[in-house]
C-alpha cells in the first residue's frame, strides 16, 4: 500500500507504543484488537498543503487532513458539505439561541458513515483490495455505495436483523452480504477472522485506524461553518465511539494549526439499553469500555462493545465531556419532535443528540444561552422500517365533485 507522507506515526491509545505507517495495518500488535491505533501527522505538511478558500464544499478540500496518499484517486461520489442548520423553530420551541444542527443525512447513502468509506475505498483503490466491514447498517450502506462506484468488491458482515431489511439495497450496489446469526459484536468479530484468512482489507471503525480520520471531517466542517467558534457542546451518538472521536480529531487538527483555541465538551449519547461507552466514563480507572449485552431495539445504538471506545474514553474526557443514556420511547419521541420542527427525518439513532439535549436542559447540565451543536447522523429514508400512521388522521377522499365536498366538510370543521 502507498503511505500518505504527512502522517509521521500510528500511536496505540493504549500502551502507547508507536508504529511507522505502513508496518502495521490495523491495531497494535503489543494489545491485540483493543490497541485501537491513532494517526499522527506532521503538521507543517497540512499547513502547507491546505487552501482554506478551496472552493470544493466537500470532504475533498480537506484532503491534506485525510490519511490518503496524494497518488491516489479519491472517490468520485460527493461526501460532506453538509449543511449546519441554525434551526430557527427548534430555537424558539427550546428557547435556545445558539442552536445547530449539523445534516449528516445529506451524504450519498443518508449517513456521517459515508466520511469513513470515502477514505475507505481511496485507501483500497491502488490495488483495488477486496473491502470487508461489519457494521448494523448505515457503514454497509455507505461501502457497498461507494465500493460500486470505483468497482471494488465489497463483503459485508450484518447481524441477521439488519441485513434481513438491508439486503435487497446492499446487494443492488453489488455487495456480498454475510448475515451473521448473532449480535453487531459477532459479525465484528468474524469480519476480523475472515479478513486475516482471506486477505480483504478490514475497514471496521476502532480497527481500521484511517476511518476515524475520514469522520473527523465532521468537526472540521462544524469549525469551519461556525467561523472557527469553539461551541459549548457538542452531542454525539455513540456506538462504536468512532464519530465522537473522529469529532475531537476535527478540533484537534485545528487547534494543532492554531485555527481554533479549543476543543468543545463532547457530549456521549448512548441507548439506554447499550449503556457500555457512558458506564464506563465516569469511572477514570477504565481506560477501555466494560462490555454489556445490549437490550435496545435501535439498531445503529444496538453496540455491547464500542471498538474505538478507549481512544473516544480519553478524547471525551479531555475535551470535559460526559456522557448520558436516552431510552428508546425517549429517542423516537424525539425523533418526531425532531421532524415536525426541522423537517428532517432521521432514524431513531440520529434523534439521540435531541432528545440527550431535551433531558440535559432540563437537569440543567446545558443552558439555554450556550452554543450548541446537534447531530442528525442518518436518514430514516433507507433504515427499512415502517413508520406507524395515524390512521385516524389519514383522510380518503372520492375523486371529483364528491371528494371536493367531502373535503370542504373535513376543512371547515
Ligand atoms: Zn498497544
Amino acid at each position: 500500500m502507498l503511505l500518505a507522507s504527512h502522517i509521521l506515526k500510528l500511536e496505540c491509545v493504549l500502551c502507547g507504543s508507536s508504529y511507522t505507517p505502513g508496518s502495521v495495518t490495523y491495531t497494535c500488535p503489543n494489545c491485540g484488537p483493543q490497541g485501537t491505533l491513532l494517526v499522527q501527522y506532521d503538521y507543517d505538511q497540512i499547513r502547507w498543503n491546505y487552501h482554506a478558500e478551496s472552493r470544493d464544499p466537500s470532504i475533498r478540500r480537506y484532503r491534506p487532513f485525510l490519511p490518503i496518499p496524494y497518488g491516489n484517486r479519491l472517490p468520485p461520489l460527493i461526501v460532506g458539505g453538509t449543511p449546519l442548520y441554525p434551526a430557527e423553530r427548534l430555537r424558539k420551541h427550546l428557547n435556545m439561541r445558539n442552536l445547530w444542527l449539523k445534516d449528516e443525512t445529506r451524504n450519498p447513502s443518508g449517513s456521517y458513515t459515508d466520511r469513513g468509506a470515502f477514505v475507505a475505498t481511496s485507501l483500497a483503490l491502488p490495488e483495488e483490495r477486496k473491502l470487508a466491514c461489519a457494521s448494523t447498517g448505515n457503514s454497509a450502506l455507505a461501502l457497498s455505495q461507494q465500493a460500486a462506484a470505483l468497482g471494488l468488491s465489497c463483503q459485508l458482515f450484518l447481524p441477521l436483523r439488519s441485513a434481513r431489511k438491508l439486503a435487497g439495497v446492499l446487494q443492488l450496489c453489488g455487495a456480498r452480504i454475510f448475515a451473521v446469526d448473532g449480535s453487531y459484536d459477532d459479525a465484528f468479530d468474524l469480519s476480523i477472522e475472515a479478513t486475516a484468512k482471506f486477505g480483504w482489507y478490514n475497514v471496521n471503525i476502532g480497527y481500521n485506524p484511517y476511518i476515524v480520520e475520514g469522520l473527523k471531517t465532521v468537526g472540521l466542517e462544524i469549525a469551519e461553518q461556525l467561523g472557527h467558534a469553539v461551541p459549548d457542546a457538542i452531542l454525539v451518538p455513540v456506538a462504536d465511539g468512532g464519530l465522537i472521536s473522529g469529532i475531537y480529531r476535527g478540533f484537534e487538527d485545528l487547534r494543532q494549526l492554531g485555527i481554533v483555541r479549543q476543543i468543545p465538551r463532547l457530549i456521549a449519547v448512548q441507548a439506554e439499553g447499550a449503556p457500555a461507552f457512558v458506564r464506563s466514563l465516569g469511572n477514570e480507572a477504565l481506560r477501555q469500555p466494560e462490555i454489556v449485552s445490549p437490550t435496545t431495539q435501535v439498531e445503529s445504538l444496538a453496540v455491547g462493545h464500542p471498538h474505538n471506545g478507549a481512544m473516544a474514553l480519553r478524547h471525551v474526557r479531555q475535551s470535559g465531556g460526559f456522557g448520558i443514556t436516552v431510552s428508546d420511547e425517549a429517542l423516537l419521541k424525539a425523533r418526531q419532535e425532531l421532524a415536525a420542527l426541522t423537517g428532517i427525518f432521521v432514524e431513531p439513532a440520529g434523534a439521540a443528540s435531541y432528545a440527550a439535549l431535551l433531558q440535559l436542559l432540563e437537569e440543567g447540565k446545558i443552558k439555554r444561552h450556550e452554543m450548541v451543536v446537534l447531530l442528525a447522523t442518518a436518514s430514516g429514508q433507507r433504515s427499512g422500517e415502517t413508520i406507524e400512521q395515524r390512521e385516524d388522521e389519514l383522510v380518503t377522499l372520492a375523486r371529483g365533485s364528491e371528494g371536493l365536498q367531502s373535503l370542504e366538510l373535513q376543512v371547515s370543521a
